[in-house]
């Protein structure tokens, strides 16, 4: 998956973050994780049916509706060099949203990422504490062989991993 290009703030809109997805596959992925934060879409972001009535779309995803995107004020813009055109992406920071602030700058523990409320089964500190022994240059274990490390995904899914063929 592509990252995010950029985001507007961080104030979100009476609590809920606003989202405008101009790529049809993740328009379809927020929708599914998170309906109620997605704002706007592109015309080529139709599935499902039920989404695209109910979000307002803003262009295509080579021609976005940049005034309108911008007026909505959005938490996050959503876009990707696949589906998107550079110059686009320079016309949405140009009307105020700021991709740098979003994409590049370093995050403090405690913030309240923009993803948060997706809950992927492993815990937020324990992702933390594995990007600091990233950043030190440390291997974790593989926990099916050297014991658990902790990261809160068994007891999410009442798994139990096992060591065996990886099928790559
Ligand atoms: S054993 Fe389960 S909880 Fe422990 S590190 Fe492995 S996947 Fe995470």
């Amino acid at each position: 998956m592509s990252r995010p290009l950029f985001a507007r703030g961080r104030s979100g809109h009476n609590g809920c973050m606003r989202v405008v997805s101009l790529v049809p596959s993740l328009t379809e992925l927020i929708w599914e994780l998170a309906p109620g934060t997605l704002a706007g879409r592109t015309k080529f972001c139709t599935e499902p049916p039920e989404m695209a009535a109910r979000v307002p779309a803003f262009g295509g995803t080579k021609d976005p509706d940049v005034a309108a995107i911008a007026a909505l004020q959005p938490d996050l813009v959503i876009a990707n060099r696949e589906e998107n055109r550079r110059e686009d992406v320079a016309a949405l920071e140009a009307a105020g949203l700021d991709a740098a602030w979003y994409a590049e700058r370093e995050r403090e523990r405690d913030e309240i990422l923009p993803w948060d409320h997706i809950h992927a089964g492993v815990d937020k500190d324990f992702l933390w504490t594995e990007y600091e022994r990233a950043a030190r240059g440390e291997v974790t274990p593989d926990c099916r062989l050297q014991g658990c490390s902790g990261c809160g995904a068994c007891p999410e899914r009442k798994a139990s991993p096992e060591a065996g063929e990886t099928g790559g």
